[in-house]
């Protein structure tokens, strides 16, 4: 896995490919990868959808290896939605099998004349690219049905639906599950808009016939992972919660503690919430013969992921992860799981951010387009986006624009992102992380939920300023180091935790790449990271001002410990200052 291939789709005589060795990236991946490229390569002051801009595909240091967890993959570019440097990371196959068909990462560049649609199959025998305009408009599960047809089923696929075509700001890049559901989605900051940009709709990837990629040191790194598997196995969160309950588990955690926002971010306690929990929808997932524990590439092993069927016992959408139920559920004041699960199902099949689209709904709600609660209402909103009615493509635009249309002041969003699933007045080190990252509003950036709500790696009291701006910072580095070997993040309960395990993942590192990293290595790593993020999105013209929460949050307080987000701005200046 050491070659770059490169697609430019704006060369004369049609798209053109190149295979490069990996060069000055060498010892990048994932997000590291991704960002490094976007930060030397694309003008930081271009249109995200202009020929100017790439996407860049990265599976991580680690995937398509036997270590476990390592098949996340970080989808990198200018972000349609927040105008800076954007990583996004997703779950699904194509990491692992795009690490084994020995690519480092893929880089989409240019843009065709012409309106034709793109797909692209790689397979061990190289790359193939055609014009497929029967694919036009396709939601993401027809689409994949079809590939499915044509290539078989030991395919991943990677692809954008109808929302990316129209190249709305909400559209994500859909990544297939092991059962070849295109249900995992890079979807923060518009990446599929990207895609769409570059007129593809799928890369089908096939690695049959090639082998697991192999360690430096196969002893050590067989060890390595059999430690880091125990840890994973005995800690509470990665062992127990998440397999049992998924993400969502943390929605009756988050209401207990104050800080789960509801109708647009009104209140900190949803009385729906015992409906919409992750208990009730695992209980629900059981009994209708669904799946409450299910992995979503091969190697999970905390498998936090499940399938969630309807009343009658058939597929209705993956498990809803926490952020999604929450998005369409407390934040728009509905208590259906049902229809919750129908809008995760469309926002997959039609390629949309799932934060993005809860929270846009949220701030339509608020400006009186339908009423709070009103599912169907959301639902049919969903639809809306993807036909590409007028209404639709503006709500399909995120939350910092249906806000504007519609003249609402309350918009939950950073850098033009919309906020997630923990209100920042009630989890200050989250604030400081929505208002911070390079990336816009965005938990996954510094989950400070960990040390505010949790307990996990200390406590600090997520109702005061005190220690927020250093446990954000810390959370922010370590992630970033992270987001780039391809594990996924929910590893850090048990790294966090258990310094062995922390120190199993530095050995998988090393025995793998051949590398002698320390752990203040992987400090620098992740610090070199964020440096390059930021220096894009300066030279982007972000200034600290964007470095800054709505105003509601510092006037408003949240009910029910009526508190508001008191972070001093200065403070928030002192993030990156290490
Ligand atoms: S823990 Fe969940 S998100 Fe992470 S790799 Fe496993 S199924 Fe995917």
């Amino acid at each position: 896995m050491e070659k770059i291939l490169r697609i430019d789709m704006g060369a004369p005589n049609g798209p053109k490919v190149t295979i490069d060795p990996i060069g000055s990236y060498e010892g990048l991946g994932g997000r590291a990868l991704t960002s490094a490229i976007i930060a030397k390569e694309v003008p930081a002051d271009c249109h995200p959808l202009s020929k100017y801009n790439k996407l860049v595909i990265a599976p991580g240091l680690l995937s398509g290896s036997i270590a476990a967890m390592s098949g996340r993959i970080s989808v990198g570019c200018k972000s349609p939605l927040t105008g800076g440097i954007k990583e996004s990371n997703s779950g699904g196959q194509p990491s692992q099998v795009l690490a084994r068909l020995g690519y480092t990462a893929i880089v989409l560049e240019g843009k065709p004349d012409s309106n034709d649609l793109y797909s692209i199959f790689i397979d061990k025998n190289g790359v193939k690219i055609g014009i497929d305009n029967n694919l036009k408009m396709l939601p993401n599960y027809d689409l994949v049905d079809k590939m499915k047809e044509k290539y078989g089923d030991k395919i991943a696929c990677i692809s954008i639906g109808p929302a990316g075509e129209m190249m709305l700001g909400a559209a994500s890049v859909a990544f297939t599950d092991m059962d070849l559901r295109p249900a995992r989605h890079a979807g923060r900051g518009g990446p599929g808009a990207v895609m769409g940009s570059k007129k593809i709709k799928v890369i089908v990837l096939d690695d049959t016939g090639l082998p697991m990629r192999e360690p430096k040191d196969p002893a050590k790194f067989k060890e390595a992972n059999k430690v880091f598997v125990e840890g994973l196995r005995k800690h509470g969160v990665t062992g127990q919660a998440l397999p049992a309950y998924g993400t969502n588990v943390l929605a009756n955690i988050l209401n207990e503690a104050g800080a789960y926002p509801t109708y647009n971010f009104k209140q900190g306690t949803f009385a729906g919430v015992s409906n919409i929990s992750g208990e009730k929808e695992a209980a629900l997932e059981a009994e209708r013969g669904g799946m409450p524990t299910h992995g979503c590439h091969r190697g999970c092993v905390i498998r936090c992921s499940g399938v969630y069927n309807d009343k009658d016992g058939h597929y209705l959408s993956k498990q809803p992860e926490y952020e999604t139920v929450w998005a369409h559920g407390a934040d728009c004041g509905i208590d259906d799981m049902d229809k919750i699960a129908m809008l995760d199902f469309l926002d997959d099949n039609y390629g949309l951010d799932t934060i993005e689209m809860g929270v846009t709904i949220g701030v339509a709600m608020d400006a009186g387009l339908l009423k709070f609660g009103d599912a169907d209402g959301a639902i049919d909103l969903v639809h809306q986006v993807g036909k590409g009615t007028p209404l639709g493509r503006i709500i399909g635009s995120g939350a910092a624009v249906t806000g504007r249309v519609f003249g609402v002041e309350r918009v939950p969003v950073v850098k033009g992102q919309a906020m997630p699933a923990y209100d920042p007045r009630g989890v200050k080190g989250l604030g400081v992380t929505y208002a911070t990252s390079p990336m816009g509003a965005d938990h996954t950036a510094g989950y400070a939920t960990t040390a505010n709500i949790l307990k996990v790696g200390g406590y600090v009291d997520p109702l005061k300023p005190l220690g927020q701006v250093e446990l954000s910072r810390n959370l922010q580095i370590a992630t970033a180091a992270i987001d780039s070997t391809g594990m996924c993040l929910f590893t850090a309960f048990a790294i966090l935790d258990q310094p062995e395990t922390f120190q199993a993942l530095i050995d998988l590192l090393n025995s793998f790449c051949g590398l002698s990293f320390t752990a203040a290595d992987v400090v620098e790593y992740g610090k070199k990271i964020l440096k390059m993020e930021r220096d894009f999105n300066i030279r982007a013209g972000f200034t600290k001002e964007q470095d800054r929460l709505p105003m509601f949050f510092k006037t408003e307080p949240l009910p029910p410990h009526n508190v508001t987000f008191d972070v001093k701005d200065e403070d928030l200046d002192q993030v990156f200052n290490w």
